[in-house]
């Protein structure tokens, strides 16, 4: 399921592709996904305009249009962006399609169809009236921010940790990575965090996201040391060996080390790796 990461580096390639190239022709394949506008009056704000610019908010990818306007496209659970020639292999369930000069295509694919395809006037605007939480990779992330994110939860870490309204971004994998890192048990109480555990938490969560897009968030180059790499082969912590332990939070299938993430830990100074 597409998190901040894999959106960050959709945004990216979007990036590398497809901007300033004029879109010559719009394909909508499952009108379905497309929502607050008419199919038919995307296609028209799209068709001869071009991208000048991207910007992602957590989930959310926005494909900044000439002439004011973007395209927002959030990834739901199986969500990808696939940029091709003619010629080449399409992808395998092209939800939306742009045709630019020379027979070059942007792809918006998705399998399950829980994506999201829709045009948006003003940006801002959306994330305000969505009650986004800040985007934890955004410049203005600063600890001040977060703990003011923090202080708007009660309960359970984990499941704030996946409410967009809190944080805007994260999900279910990259969640249980900040907290194994953060050596914070999912179930530990916001309202029990001592602040040196806030800080710890604040600077995992920039240091996973930051180096999962670094990697293509692609598994295999990140450190063995990460759950991540673990947690569906041979479960087991990498850092004391003891199997994971698996629980349910926020709803979610949970894997954490009962011996390196406990309730009680959130005093425990924990060296940085
Ligand atoms: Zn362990």
């Amino acid at each position: 399921m597409p998190e901040l990461p894999d959106v960050e580096v959709f945004r990216r390639r979007l990036d590398a592709t497809s901007l300033r190239r004029r879109i010559v022709s719009v394909a909508i394949l499952a009108p379905e996904l497309v929502r607050d506008v008419s199919p038919r009056t995307l296609k028209a704000r799209l068709t001869g305009r071009q991208f000048r610019s991207t910007r992602r908010h957590g989930k959310n990818l926005f494909a900044e249009l000439s002439g004011g306007g973007a395209l927002l496209l959030h990834f739901g659970m199986t969500g990808d962006l696939a940029y091709y020639h003619d010629g080449e292999e399409a992808p395998r369930h092209v939800r939306l399609r742009l045709d630019f000069p020379g027979g070059a295509h942007l792809a918006f694919d998705d399998q399950r169809k829980f994506g999201r395809i829709a045009y948006v006037e003003n940006v801002e605007t959306f994330i305000r009236n969505r009650r986004l939480g800040p985007d934890p990779l955004s410049p203005g992330f600063d600890l001040e921010t977060f703990r003011g994110a923090l202080r708007k939860k009660r309960g359970g870490l984990k499941a704030a940790l996946l409410d967009q309204r809190m944080l805007a971004g994260i999900g279910n994998l990259y969640a249980d990575e900040i907290l194994f890192q953060s050596g914070l048990h999912p179930a530990i109480r916001i309202e029990a965090l001592a602040d040196r555990a806030v800080r710890a938490l604040y600077r995992r969560t920039r240091h996973v996201l930051e180096k999962a897009v670094a990697a293509g968030v692609e598994f295999d180059r990140l450190p063995r040391t990460w759950l991540l790499r673990h947690r569906d082969t041979d479960r087991r912590c990498p850092r004391c060996g003891d199997p994971l332990a698996r629980m349910t939070a926020g709803g979610r299938t949970t894997y954490y080390c009962s011996r390196d993430q406990r309730k009680g830990s959130a005093n425990k100074k924990r060296e940085e790796r």
